[in-house]
């Protein structure tokens, strides 16, 4: 695919230049392989490339690849790619160079998102560079990203509306215009970063309210269906949409006032239990699903659900998150100090929260206003698994080297390489929950709570 006459955006406030460290591209659950990149590896002896201790325990090149070989294995002991030497680094990338890696190997942390307004190069967060903001800024980086583009094994296209609820479509130019305003509010100087995603919760309700009563009359009193979204009305057309999301922007961004979103916010209740029990009903399911559960029946879901509810909301059962090696208790987390403020541990939140807006994360939800529910519950977990790192290392402050990990293993299980829809495709019954919960008007301000609450 060709990126010409289409606009490369370029993300702002982000470097990335590859530091070689190995630490975040070994870490995930598959390596699938493309044809031209099955033909590359059989053309090297790849038992030579691996690490000796595997080795000697009788790897070969049939065992490097599943038996349909399409995809590289992990090691059992660590879960590691079986390419990944003592230093840490890739052998295949030591021996022979980086155009000899896999397809997917070469492409990280990069992938492409092509739209009707533009390319969006998306980076991942599971790796260092990214997460420490370290190397080239990206906005200087166009002619590499675009050769990168034409043979990148990681582009999606979308071409269809999106969809602002399931029931209203939205032209992709007010989109933009909506994302530019989100952005802005993520950025608000002086204001921790969930409380600027609870701001982008309140802004993204207005918008919704506004687009819904202009289109109110059609195509009948009520609007559509899930399977037929509201489209834009004969005598409204996209125009309106754009119309109506510059004035959105207006009013709460550039010249408007972006505090009373902020006050709207701030006077929502919080509910600590509800926090906990969705924490702990995302992280047992996740787990579930990387050992490989079957998708349970209705009945065996709910009764999970259930189980795990009671646990978590008195308190009494355990929390395991995925990639965090031992469970602990609720209680084990009041004695650890997390400090969003802290200007590293910031920094690295409004990046990241910034850049999923730039990658278009909002829109792997099934529609935007839900994703912007996910990116709140991604805060949340993102607390909690800083808190659970610290208490693994024997500290009593969450340190901006926890909340890296903290990001690194959201990305890993939750967003990026491993998103809600698949879990909430498995185990439909945590989807219609989680959809009832990010409803309630309680709910972003639920999310912001502090999670030792
Ligand atoms: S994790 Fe990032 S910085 Fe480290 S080797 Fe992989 S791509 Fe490079």
């Amino acid at each position: 695919m060709s990126p010409e006459g289409t606009s490369l955006h370029l993300p702002s406030h982000q470097r990335y230049t590859c530091k070689r460290c190995g630490d975040g591209c070994h870490i995930f659950n598959e390596y699938p392989l493309d044809a031209e990149s099955r033909r590359r590896l059989a053309d090297l002896a790849v038992e030579d490339l691996l690490p000796s201790e595997l080795r000697d325990a009788g790897y070969s090149e049939p065992a490097v690849l599943d038996p349909a070989k399409t995809v590289l294995k992990r090691r059992k002991s660590d879960r590691a790619c079986v390419f990944r030497d003592e230093d840490m680094l890739c052998s295949i990338h030591r021996e022979h160079g980086l155009e000899a890696k896999p397809r997917v190997c070469q492409d990280f942390p990069f992938r492409f998102l092509t739209t009707p307004i533009g390319v969006y190069p998306g980076v991942s967060f599971a790796c260092t560079a990214v997460l420490e903001n370290h190397g080239d800024e990206l906005a200087g980086q166009r002619d590499t990203l675009t050769d990168l583009y034409k043979v990148s094994g990681a582009v999606t296209v979308r071409t269809d509306p999106v969809l602002l609820t399931d029931l209203h479509q939205l032209s992709w130019p007010a989109w933009e215009r909506t994302l530019g305003a989100l952005d802005t509010i993520i950025r608000t100087p002086n204001r921790e970063v969930g409380e600027c995603l609870a701001a982008q919760a309140v802004y993204l309700d207005l918008f919704r309210n506004l687009v819904a009563s202009l289109r109110h009359d059609y195509p009948a009193p009520g609007g559509g269906t899930k399977d037929r979204p509201v489209p834009w009305p004969p005598d409204c057309g996209q125009q309106k949409d754009e119309e109506a999301a510059a004035a959105m922007a207006r009013q709460f961004t550039g010249d408007g006032d972006v505090s009373r979103l902020f006050d709207l916010a701030g006077r929502a209740r919080a509910v600590p239990v509800m926090q906990r029990t969705l924490l702990g009903l995302m992280a047992s399911f996740r787990a579930g699903l990387d050992a490989g559960d079957k998708r349970p029946g209705r009945f065996t879901a709910i009764s999970r659900i259930l189980t795990t509810w009671f646990f978590q909301a008195t308190r009494l059962g355990p929390l395991r998150l995925p990639g965090i090696p031992d469970s602990f208790g609720r209680r084990d987390l009041e004695g650890i100090a997390i400090n969003t403020n802290d200007p590293e541990i910031h920094d690295v939140l409004q990046r990241y929260f910034s850049h999923a807006l730039f990658r278009q994360d909002l829109l792997m939800a099934r529609n935007a206003w839900i994703g912007q529910r996910w990116q709140l519950l991604h805060y949340a977990l993102i607390r909690v698994y800083a808190a659970a790192d610290a208490l693994q290392r024997g500290e009593n402050t969450a340190s901006v080297v926890s909340f890296r990990m903290a990001i690194r293993n959201v990305e890993k299980y939750f967003v990026f390489h491993g998103g809600f829809q698949r879990l909430f495709d498995q185990y439909p019954a945590l989807g219609q929950l989680f959809d009832a919960a990010a409803a309630k008007p309680t709910y972003p301000a639920t999310m912001i709570l502090d999670p030792r609450s």
